[in-house]
């Protein structure tokens, strides 16, 4: 997967040429399914902790950070800065949950090139990467010379490994933000709404589901310029206050009608008897979402995108649900494209992105990360402490749900090492 990056203006690009300098894009690859996208105010926040380093604090704020999943148990995605890997940032459990950030070999020698620190100097011929070396680290890792090349060691369990060597240097490039990205999509993201709103029109769609993600407030906004006049919100009852809030106000600001439906009993008044929801036993959709649309009739809008996951990558263009028909208008959108379309109308957004959640949805939902588990402690103890309570209750052990385990009937071979 890859997509254009702007080289003098230091901005991703989707479309052929940067609508600013006129310039043609280089391509920035990453995996597959990285669902590439402008790192958060908390992700930002993370990588500014965990780099020791004030000057580089003071240049990554000024610069877009775009990040790309990793597949992985948790948290774990490739960080990019001035438009090449800078490094890889991830949740991991080495003794306690922890984030964890490690530059590349040109990372490091970006760093070296603002801050003129190192670690440790070797000496070596040939082929350094993948070397262990004597070396105390005593971080996650540090900044190594190696005769005219810059890299990086990290720690290991006795010394250290050299983990990435760059020879070269790397040469500082102009700020930028959201607002200069807008500027340099402006014709591909003008093209990509047109589509979008023809695909809602042909359809004859009488309805948008909504549920307060980034995604579907973007659908909700193209059902509304194509003339969609009914808001459908799922609401499980488990949803963050912030999400809820976020959904009212969002469909009051655009003046749709907001059709509010909810489960006959309660998620906690049938718990007991349904059983934990599982990665691989999900009552839960089914129960708490689906059957809610039986009674309406039509075409439904949906912002599901295929780069979300590997299933949705896989999911056929349109579904039944009962007698709805869906239509999915930003099938092919990368969650960049949603990110520079709410910047673009200018639109407001779900606050829960900024405060480190990425997928929002049912406080309980065995999808989410560790890392936004764990988020949700400081964010929203009551609720965290409910599912909590209720876990421990059905037999795990605390460090077992801290890790996760819950979320499996069957745990996959990896997590049952951690
Ligand atoms: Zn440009």
């Amino acid at each position: 997967m890859e997509i254009g990056y702007c080289p003098r203006c230091n901005i991703p690009l989707r479309g052929k040429r940067c609508d600013i300098c006129n310039a043609h894009p280089y391509s920035l690859r990453f995996h597959e399914l990285g669902d590439i996208r402008p790192a958060s105010k908390y992700e930002r926040g993370l990588l500014s902790k965990l780099i020791p380093f004030k000057e580089i604090r003071s240049y990554i704020s000024r610069r877009i950070i775009l990040l790309a999943r990793q597949p992985g148990l948790d948290y774990r995605k490739d960080v990019f800065l001035d438009g090449f890997k800078f490094g890889t940032l991830e949740y991991i459990k080495s003794q306690k949950w922890r984030w964890r950030f490690v530059p590349t070999g040109k990372g490091a020698a970006l760093i070296y090139g603002l801050t003129s620190h190192i670690d440790f100097e070797l000496r070596g011929k040939g082929h350094m990467k993948g070397k262990k070396i004597e070396k105390e680290v005593s971080g996650d890792w540090a900044i190594i010379k190696i005769n005219a090349c810059t890299g990086v060691a990290v720690k290991e369990e006795r010394g250290a490994k050299i983990k990435d060597v760059y020879c070269g240097r790397i040469a500082t490039k102009k700020r930028s933000d959201m607002r200069n990205a807008v500027q340099g999509n402006r014709f591909f993201l003008e093209k990509i709404e047109k589509e979008a709103v023809e695909k809602i029109k042909r359809s004859h769609a009488n309805y948008v589901a909504f549920s307060g993600g980034k995604d579907s407030e973007v659908a909700l906004y193209l059902a509304h310029l194509a003339g969609v006049k009914k808001a459908v919100y799922l609401n499980t009852g488990l949803e963050f206050p912030e999400t809820q809030r976020f959904v009212y106000n969002f469909a009051d600001f655009l003046g749709v009608e907001l059709i509010e439906l909810s489960p006959p009993k309660s998620f906690w008044e049938v718990v007991d008897e349904r059983g934990i929801p599982t990665k691989d036993r999900r009552w839960c959709t089914k129960y708490l979402k689906l059957q809610q649309l039986r009674n309406l009739r039509g075409v439904i809008v949906d912002g599901m995108r295929k780069y979300e996951s590997l299933r949705r990558m896989h999911a056929p263009s349109t579904r039944r649900i009962g007698g709805l028909r869906t239509v999915y208008p930003l099938f092919n959108w990368l969650s960049l494209d949603v990110w520079l379309y709410i910047h673009y109308r200018g639109l407001p957004y779900n606050p829960l992105y900024d405060m480190g959640f990425e997928r929002l949805g049912c406080y309980t939902c065995p999808s989410m990360l560790n890392a936004e588990f764990h988020r949700m402690k400081k964010t929203h103890p009551q609720l965290f402490r409910r599912w909590f309570e209720y876990l421990k209750k059905q037999g795990y052990g605390e460090e077992e749900i801290m890790d996760g385990k819950w979320r499996w009937n069957n745990l996959p071979p990896k997590l049952r090492e951690v």
